[in-house]
C-alpha cells in the first residue's frame, strides 16, 4: 500500500502574505480553520520556525545554515494572483532572478489561497522531488 512519510516544511515569507492562509487551505477540510492562531502540527511547527527567523538570531543562523548546505528544495508561491494587479510568475521568478538557483531543486506557482487555486500544484511538486 502506501507508505506515508513525514517531512519538515518551513514556510517563509512577507507578512501579510498568505502563509498562514496557505498553510490553513493545505490541511484536511475537516482541519481547516477560521483561526488565524495555530493550534497543531504541520502548522504549529512553521510559524514556530517563522518567529524563530524574525525574532532570534542564533536559532535562524541554524536555521539558515541548515538551508544553506543542503539540497532542499524550495517552493515559491506566487500568491495574491486573484488581485488585479497582481504579477504573473514568470515576472516574479524574473524579478528574483531564480534562475541563478542552480544548487536546490526549485518551482513556483502562482496561488490564489484564499480559493485554494495553485496549492495543490505546488504540493504535488514537492511530493514528487526525492530528497
Ligand atoms: P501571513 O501573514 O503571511 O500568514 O498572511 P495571512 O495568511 O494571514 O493572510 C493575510 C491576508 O491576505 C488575509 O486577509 C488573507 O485573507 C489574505 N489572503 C491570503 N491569501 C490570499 C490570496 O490568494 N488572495 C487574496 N486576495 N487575499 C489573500
Amino acid at each position: 500500500g502506501l507508505k506515508k512519510k513525514e517531512v519538515h516544511v518551513l514556510c517563509l515569507g512577507l507578512d501579510n502574505s498568505g502563509k498562514t492562509t496557505i498553510i490553513n487551505k493545505l490541511k484536511p477540510s475537516n482541519a481547516q480553520t477560521q483561526d488565524i492562531v495555530p493550534t497543531i502540527g504541520f502548522t504549529c511547527l512553521s510559524q514556530c520556525l517563522i518567529c524563530q527567523v524574525k525574532g532570534d538570531t542564533e536559532t535562524s543562523g541554524n536555521i539558515t545554515t541548515n538551508i544553506k548546505h543542503r539540497r532542499l528544495p524550495i517552493l515559491f508561491f506566487a500568491n495574491k494572483m486573484d488581485l488585479r494587479d497582481a504579477i504573473s510568475s514568470v515576472k516574479v521568478s524574473q524579478l528574483l532572478s531564480l534562475e541563478n538557483i542552480k544548487d536546490k531543486p526549485w518551482h513556483i506557482c502562482a496561488s490564489d489561497a484564499l480559493k485554494g487555486e495553485g496549492l495543490q500544484e505546488g504540493v504535488d511538486w514537492l511530493q514528487g522531488i526525492s530528497y
